[in-house]
């Protein structure tokens, strides 16, 4: 499996863009629409799957839906309706108003696995860091993979000081979705580097009190 990170504009969110032969998803298309059409133009992109829908996540999506017409636009069944709202997903407060152009959307809940090139990846509801916050999670490759959007990061863990936020949900989440997952799980954030769940659990400030 190949896993493509990719900062985007306007504040360094990480567009992730992920394959096995040719078939492919994207999480994440926040900005910078024309890169990762170009990293990803050979690959048969079958979602695009969204951890959130605040801005910086989001701002590339129409570009991105448009230019893989066949691939499912993927997002947390409590946020779709921030994808029409420039002023739930925040885009309206940073000047450049995002509304969706799909019509669309897979809605997402806790437990939905999605297919994928002969796995699957499966889909924890994590909320805190916003009511719908997802985590994307792939177990069935030597070293499993997390991909956790802004729930948790390198010694860190998300704001929960935006609309919608609970500091209690998003250490709950971490709690029971995130550390009990195997040790050796590498995980992607949605800002920031990569850690794995063995160095958050002795390293993060955060996670202390778990
Ligand atoms: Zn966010």
């Amino acid at each position: 499996m190949r896993i493509t990170k990719m900062p985007v504009s306007p504040i360094g969110a990480n567009c992730y863009i992920v394959s096995e032969g040719t078939e492919a998803f994207i999480i994440d298309p926040g900005g910078d629409a024309g890169r990762i059409i170009e990293a990803a133009k050979n690959l048969n992109v079958r979602y695009i799957l969204l951890t959130h829908t605040h801005f910086d996540h989001i701002g590339g999506l129409n570009d991105i839906a448009e230019a893989f017409p066949d691939a499912v636009t993927a997002v947390s069944t409590f946020e779709e309706e921030w994808l029409y709202s420039p002023e739930l997903n925040f885009s309206e407060e940073f000047g450049d108003p995002f509304v969706f152009s799909g019509k669309n959307c897979l809605k997402l809940e806790d437990g939905t696995a999605l297919a994928f090139a002969g796995t699957k990846i499966d889909v924890l509801h994590t909320p805190g860091h916003t009511p719908g916050s997802t985590c994307f999670y792939m177990e069935n490759y030597s070293d499993p993979v997390l991909f956790s959007g802004d729930t948790l990061f390198r010694s860190s863990i998300g704001r929960t000081d935006f609309p919608g936020g609970s500091g209690i949900k998003i250490i709950e989440s971490i709690k029971n979705k995130l550390m009990t997952l195997p040790e050796r799980t590498v995980v992607y954030p949605g800002h920031d580097d990569d850690t794995t769940i063995f160095e958050e659990k002795r390293l993060n400030p955060f996670l202390k009190r778990i």
